[in-house]
């Protein structure tokens, strides 16, 4: 059942414009049953987005599979996320990558998506609970980064934290059910930003969490 549903998924992801084989690969390899409630186990390949709990959800398959191949991630790469959420996102890039740091505001999902990747024995993962319009200064300067949730505005912080040469996509726009995903290019003086598709994702919220939150 769960074989037929994920090369249906698969073969949908083709249809819509996904031809990266190397993305194509580790979407295949990574169960996403595993990073959905059991109340939505069924759906689990469904190219839906999915809720996970605090109000958040697990992005559509094919806007991970869509981002993850515009990333343009190289085996040698550090990379960022921004809103590590259930963790599938994290366990597709960190297969790609060498090293990826992810940043969550809740504690909760940060621990579950965690446990969920060391199941999974991908151990290339950093985490870290806070607020990731911030960045992770230390570590930088990184070769992607990538922000699933949507900003209101440009996070310059972030640009700022980018390789020259390296890539950052980020979904911008205010309105809750419709946001551009934009490519930025840190250049030698600069940056450039191009849109690239719409879509819909859970806010990007900075500052600190209310205590009672996660
Ligand atoms: N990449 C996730 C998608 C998660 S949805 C996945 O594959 O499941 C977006 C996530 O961003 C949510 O978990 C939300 O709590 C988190 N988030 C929102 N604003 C944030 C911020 N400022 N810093 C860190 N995480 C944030």
């Amino acid at each position: 059942m769960t074989t037929v549903a994920k090369q249906r998924l698969i073969a949908e992801l083709r249809r819509g414009g996904i031809d990266d084989e190397r993305v194509l690969a580790v979407m295949t390899a990574i169960p996403r049953e595993v990073f959905v409630s059991s109340t939505f186990v069924e759906r689990a390949y469904d190219n839906m987005a999915l809720p996970i709990g605090f109000g958040q959800t697990i992005s559509q398959p094919l806007v991970v599979a869509a981002m993850t191949q515009a990333l343009d991630v190289g085996p040698r790469m550090k990379v960022l996320e921004i809103g590590t959420g259930s963790g599938y996102q994290a366990a597709i890039l960190a297969k790609l990558c060498r090293r990826l740091y992810t940043i969550e505001r809740f504690k909760v999902l940060a621990k579950d998506a965690e446990k969920r990747l060391l199941d999974l024995r991908i151990h290339n993962v950093v985490y870290h609970v806070g607020d990731g319009t911030k960045g992770w200064p230390p570590q930088a300067p990184f070769d992607r980064i990538i922000v699933t949730a949507a900003a209101g505005d440009m996070p310059t912080a972030l640009i700022g934290q980018l390789a020259v040469g390296g890539i950052m996509l980020v979904p911008v726009g205010d309105d809750p059910v419709n946001q551009t995903v934009e490519r930025v290019v840190r250049t030698e003086d600069g940056f450039t930003r191009e849109p690239i598709m719409p879509v819909r994702f859970v806010p990007l919220v900075g500052g600190a969490l209310p205590t009672f939150e996660g």
